[in-house]
C-alpha cells in the first residue's frame, strides 16, 4: 500500500523507518520530511497544514493510509477535513478528530475530561480575566508550590511552578491581564503541585480497543542535571525501571481504560496515539497532561522496542480492528540522545555540514534519526535546532548509553551540543 506521513522531525523519521521495514509498505511519501526520510522514502514539498494540497496528492498517488506525526495539523482539524470531504473520506487518517485534539489543545478541557471520567490528576480550578479576583482568593487557599498553566498551546513554556504566593499572584495577573502567553493564557488552570517521578506512557487506539506501547522517560531541559531552559526534549530512556508491572497495571486500570472509554462515551472520534504524561507518586499514577500524538524524542526510543509489524498496527487502527493485533516488545533498553545546534533553544545557526553520519550508525547497536536536517547534493546540512537523535540499544541502561554515546562521538558539526547525563538519574535509582 502507498502511505503518506506528515511531519519532519525525528519522530517522523522513526515512524518512516518502521513503516518502510514492513512488507506491507509499497511506497512511503513524507510531507515535508528531512534528509533522513529522504533516504528511505520520498519527501514531498507540502506543508502538513495544507489540507487541500494533501488531499489532491493523496488522490493522485492512490494513498491508502495517512499518518499524522505532529499536533498542529491535528489541532487544526486534518482528520475532520478528510472525513468530511467525499473524495478522500475513504482514506483512514491516523490521528484524533479536532475535538479529540482538544485534550492537548486546551488544558481546561483535558482537566474537566479527567474529572468527568475519574482519571487521577492534580486538583485544579480554571480562571479567566472576568473572575481574576476569585482566582487570587483561590491561590490564597492553596499550598505551595502551586502550578499555573496557560490553557492553550504555548510550546511547552506556558507552565509556571510558583514557589511563593506573591509570585503566583503576579504570574496569574500577567497571564490573564497582560496576555503573557497571548491568547493561550486567556484562561489559566491553577493546579496542585505533584511531587513524584515523571514518565510518559503511550497508547495506540482505534477508539474502542487500545494497545499500550513501551513507556519512556524524557529529559526536557537544555542543561545537565535538568538545568536551564525548557526544550522540545534532549533525550529519552525506555523502559523506565521505576515503572514496574504493578505500577503499569494501575496506569492501565485507572488511566488508560477510563480515558479510552470516556472518549467513546462522549462520541469523540479518536483513532491515533495518546501520550500520557504521568507522575508516579509512591506507586500511584497521576496524569499531568495528555498529548494527542507520540512524543519527540520518546518515539525514537519507543519504536525501536516494538518487535511486531508497526505498519500492521497502523492499518488495524485505521480499520478499527486493533483488537486483532498483538503487540510484541523487545526486551532490550533504548536510550536516545538528542544532538542540537549550539544556542538552541534560543537563537542558533542553520546550514552547517554534518560529518561522520555514514560511519556512525551501526544498526544493531545504534540508530540515527534525523530531525532538523536537509540534503544539499550529497551533503547533509543542519536545518533546525534539534538536528539528530541517536538511539543506543543494550541489555540495560548502561550498555544502551555506551552504544548511543559511541555513535554520538562519531558525528560532528560546528557548535554541536548534547547532554552527557541522559539516563544518569535512572542509573543512580537502580544501583
Ligand atoms: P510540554 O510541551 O512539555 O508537554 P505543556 O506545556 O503541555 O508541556 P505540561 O506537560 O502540563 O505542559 O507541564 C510541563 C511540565 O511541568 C511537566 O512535564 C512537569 O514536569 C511540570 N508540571 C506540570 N504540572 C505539574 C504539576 N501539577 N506538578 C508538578 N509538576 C508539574
Amino acid at each position: 500500500m502507498n502511505i503518506l506521513l506528515l511531519g519532519s522531525g525525528g519522530r517522523e523519521h522513526a515512524f518512516a523507518w518502521k513503516i518502510v521495514n514492513s512488507p506491507k509498505c509499497s511506497k512511503l511519501f513524507v510531507a515535508p520530511g528531512n534528509a533522513g526520510t529522504a533516504k528511505i522514502a520520498e519527501n514531498i514539498d507540502i506543508s502538513p497544514n495544507d489540507f487541500k494540497k494533501l488531499s489532491s496528492f493523496a488522490l493522485e498517488k492512490n494513498i491508502a493510509l495517512i499518518v499524522v506525526g505532529p499536533e498542529e495539523p491535528l489541532v487544526r482539524g486534518v482528520v475532520d477535513y478528510f472525513a468530511l470531504n467525499d473524495k478522500v473520506s475513504h482514506i483512514p487518517v491516523i490521528g484524533p478528530s479536532q475535538k479529540g485534539a482538544h485534550l492537548e489543545g486546551s488544558k481546561d478541557f483535558s482537566k474537566k475530561f479527567m474529572e468527568r471520567h475519574g482519571v487521577p490528576t492534580a486538583s485544579s480550578m480554571t480562571f479567566t480575566k472576568e473572575n481574576l479576583e476569585e482566582g487570587l482568593e483561590y491561590l490564597k487557599s492553596q499550598s505551595l508550590p502551586i502550578v499555573l498553566k496557560a490553557d492553550g498551546l504555548a510550546a511547552g513554556k506556558g507552565v509556571l511552578i510558583c514557589k511563593s504566593l506573591e509570585e503566583a499572584e503576579a504570574s496569574l495577573k500577567e497571564m490573564l491581564l497582560d496576555s503573557k502567553f497571548g491568547e493561550a493564557s486567556s484562561k489559566v488552570v491553577i493546579e496542585q503541585f505533584l511531587d513524584g517521578i515523571e514518565l510518559s506512557v503511550f497508547v495506540a487506539t482505534d477508539g474502542k480497543s487500545y494497545r499500550i506501547l513501551p513507556e519512556a522517560k524524557d529529559y526536557k531541559r537544555i542543561g545537565e542535571n535538568d538545568e536551564g531552559l525548557n526544550t522540545g526534549g534532549m533525550g529519552a530512556v525506555s523502559p523506565v525501571p521505576f515503572a514496574d508491572l504493578e505500577f503499569l497495571a494501575k496506569v492501565e486500570e485507572k488511566v488508560v481504560k477510563p480515558t479510552i472509554n470516556g472518549l467513546d462515551e462522549e462520541a469523540i472520534k479518536y483513532i491515533g496515539f495518546l501520550f500520557i504524561g504521568l507522575m508516579n507518586i509512591q506507586g500511584e499514577p497521576y496524569v499531568i497532561e495528555y498529548n494527542v500524538r507520540m512524543g519527540d524524542p520518546e518515539t525514537q526510543a519507543v519504536l525501536p522496542r516494538i518487535k511486531s509489524d508497526f505498519l500492521e498496527m497502523l492499518i488495524h487502527m485505521g480499520e478499527q480492528t486493533l483488537s486483532n493485533y498483538t503487540i510484541e516488545i523487545q526486551d532490550y533498553t533504548t536510550t536516545t540522545v538528542v544532538l542540537v545546534a549550539g544556542g538552541y533553544p534560543e537563537s542558533y545557526q542553520k546550514g552547517d555540514q554534518i560529518e561522520g553520519l555514514e560511519q556512525a550508525e551501526t544498526g544493531d547497536k545504534s540508530l540515527i534519526f534525523h530531525a532538523g536536517t536537509k540534503l544539499e547534493g550529497s551533503k547533509v546540512l543542519t536545518n533546525g535546532g534539534r538536528v539528530l537523535a541517536v538511539t543506543g540499544k543494550g541489555k540495560g541502561v548502561q550498555e544502551a548509553l555506551d552504544n548511543a554515546y559511541e555513535t554520538v562521538s562519531k558525528v560532528c558539526w560546528k557548535d554541536l551540543y548534547f547532554r552527557r547525563d541522559i539516563g544518569q538519574d535512572i542509573l543512580k535509582l537502580i544501583k
